[in-house]
């Protein structure tokens, strides 16, 4: 079993390199589909920010219902929980590399995330995709999901739109964004995606 990478004051051990690649595109881009692919191809451990707030939002707390009501109206969580939560599993988790799907969503989760973990993304993975296209994907999708309904995704389109894409732009004049087509099949996203890992120094193929 990977040792985990926690040192005893709750951070990373000060030598280890450890490689974030944030992968951002709108509800229904693909980027759930592209990541697997990702993992499978280039040994990344896979930390998609809903997923981490599903499992939470399970949990009786006031926290647990509070996000839950939050992923139901399609806004955004606030970011020290999402941080805390990303923080928490990259440290119980063996990997040196991270891909970090759904995440920074907006300028206050960038914030954040550089005050509370603060390691340089590699790069930020773009899957960019026409909107007609992504309502078409999720209303097709039928993952049973609480915030797959027409007027959640609305509001979902929405903050996309008005908090996301500035942090897109943001990465992009720092040359840190690399931006894929997510309108072509799956697989043909997937090699413009592996491209771009296979550019990367720091990223090498999973043998
Ligand atoms: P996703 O599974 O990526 O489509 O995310 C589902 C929902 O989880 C979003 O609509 C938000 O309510 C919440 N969420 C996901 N990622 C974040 C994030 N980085 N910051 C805040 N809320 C988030």
């Amino acid at each position: 079993m990977a040792e985990a990478n926690k040192n005893d004051n709750g951070s990373f051990p000060p030598r280890k390199k450890i490689t974030v690649v944030f992968v951002i595109g709108g509800p229904g881009s693909g980027k759930g589909t592209q990541c697997a692919k990702i993992v499978n191809q280039f040994g990344f451990t896979h930390l998609s920010a809903g997923d981490l707030l599903r499992e939470e939002a399970k949990s009786d707390s006031e926290q647990g219902t509070m996000i839950k009501n939050i992923m139901h109206e399609g806004k955004l969580v606030p970011a020290e929980i999402i941080v805390k939560l990303l923080l928490k599993a990259m440290l119980e988790s063996g990997n040196d590399k991270f891909l970090v799907d759904g995440f920074p969503r907006n300028e206050e989760n960038r914030q954040a995330y550089e005050r509370i973990i603060n390691i340089e993304p590699e790069f930020v993975l773009f899957i960019d995709c026409p909107k007609k296209e992504m309502e078409r994907r999720i209303l097709n999708r039928n993952q049973g999901r609480d915030d797959d309904n027409i007027n959640t995704i609305r509001s979902r389109f929405e903050v996309f739109q008005k908090s996301t894409l500035p942090v897109v732009q943001y990465y992009e004049k720092r040359g840190k964004l690399r931006r894929v087509d997510g309108a072509k099949p799956a697989d043909v996203v997937f090699e413009d995606v592996k491209a771009i890992f296979a550019k990367a120094k720091a990223i090498k193929l999973a043998v």
